[in-house]
């Protein structure tokens, strides 16, 4: 046996599903599986029901959250067709701008330039008032996040080029996408970006064997793709999981099953297993786990909140093992290294020994989203 410490880990890309999914997922049992994947902040995305888009909707949300969550959790506005900016009041109480300009679930899709021009305009005009908090502005604001696959990604890059507004480009899968964000990188341009532990581990080659519980946006990617971010890894900012839970009997319905996959409690095993593996070392893990996410969303440092893993006694992963309320993960079967033992936030021992110990609410949630704003 051997045990190893670990700063605890930040989870930029999940969705909690509240409100409006209860069946899926909540504050409760999604910081509940964060906390047994070593995960003690999450930062949760829009597309709920209502979605998160006016300073009212991220407020009641960030209530729900403050009396249910056992970890730390972050909002992300989101921009839509029907309420448009509207959020933009709220900004500094946010981690950042969620932007759907590709296929995605849910109803948040933004296609016209009209409406992205705008999005990039007002934001950066809050950018301006308030500064950036990864820019070193403590009350500032996020950056812009997008979900902009294939021609979608260079008119974000242009955006966020010619407004010199931060962006984050969500889970990247494909070769041509990492290369475009690497120039970018190159040329100074204000871009992040971050890839998934399923596009790292997963592929076409897997989709025929995994079936809907392989389906996810965007799709799993070719070989040559997932090749490509392990090529490029000095050019990824974060690993996030884009925990997006549905239930099994949603998944296995035979009329279109929505795309997604739960991923937040399995990551760090995944990750692990690849240190073990001589793939990844484990400072890529903490630079891509801890101080990649809390640099590119400007977010808090956390005292005395660490996990510990035992990284030599291999085990396997099963649907049943999971804390997500939809028990089920992608990697059912897969032997890994790297069992969360011990989850600690502020001092206090949160998770042990496969259980929850923390009080519903003891999480926080962040940049005063639960005040009155
Ligand atoms: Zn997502």
């Amino acid at each position: 046996m051997t045990t190893i410490r670990l700063p605890a880990l930040i989870d930029a890309h999940v969705h909690l599903r509240e409100p409006g999914y209860p069946a899926k997922e909540d504050f409760a049992s999604g910081t509940a599986a964060a906390l047994a994947g070593g995960v003690v902040v999450v930062l949760d995305m829009p597309n709920t029901l209502p979605p998160t888009a006016t300073p009212e909707l991220i407020r009641q949300k960030a209530q729900l959250a403050a009396a249910k969550a056992v970890c730390d959790v972050g909002l992300f506005a989101g921009a839509t067709t029907s309420e448009l900016d509207a959020y933009l009041p709220a900004a500094a109480h946010v981690c950042g701008l969620k932007i759907y300009v590709s296929d995605t679930f849910g109803s948040l899709r933004i296609e016209s330039l009209d409406l992205m021009h705008r999005f990039f305009r007002t934001w950066a005009e809050a950018g301006d008032r308030h500064g950036y908090r990864m820019r070193g502005q403590p009350s500032g604001i996020g950056p812009i996040a997008v979900h902009a696959e294939e021609l979608m990604l260079p008119v974000c890059l242009a955006l966020s080029h010619l407004y010199n507004t931060p962006l984050h480009i969500v889970h990247v899968t494909r070769r041509s996408e990492i290369e475009l964000i690497a120039a970018a990188k190159e040329r100074g341009y204000p871009v992040t970006c971050e890839v998934t532990p399923h596009h790292l581990f997963l592929s076409t080659e897997d989709a025929a064997r995994l079936g809907p519980l392989g389906d996810m946006r965007p799709r799993l990617a070719t070989p040559d793709d997932v090749a490509a971010m392990w090529e490029y890894l000095d050019y990824v900012d974060l690993f996030a999981t884009d925990h997006a839970p549905h239930t099994l009997q949603e998944k296995q319905q035979a009329d279109a099953p929505p795309p997604g996959v739960p991923g937040v409690e399995t990551m760090l095993p995944m990750l692990l297993t690849a240190v073990h593996n001589e793939r990844l070392s484990l400072d890529d893990v903490i630079a891509r786990c801890v101080d990649g996410p809390r640099r590119v969303f400007g977010l808090p440092e956390l005292p005395d909140s660490y996990v510990e893993v035992e990284v030599d006694e291999p085990y396997t992963l099963t649907h049943e093992a999971m804390h997500t309320r939809v028990k089920w993960t992608p990697f059912d079967g897969q032997q890994v290294y790297g069992r969360v033992c011990k989850t600690v936030l502020r001092g206090e021992t949160v998770f042990q020994d496969g259980k929850v110990t923390a009080t519903p609410g003891s999480g926080r949630v962040l940049f005063g989203a639960a005040d009155e704003n």
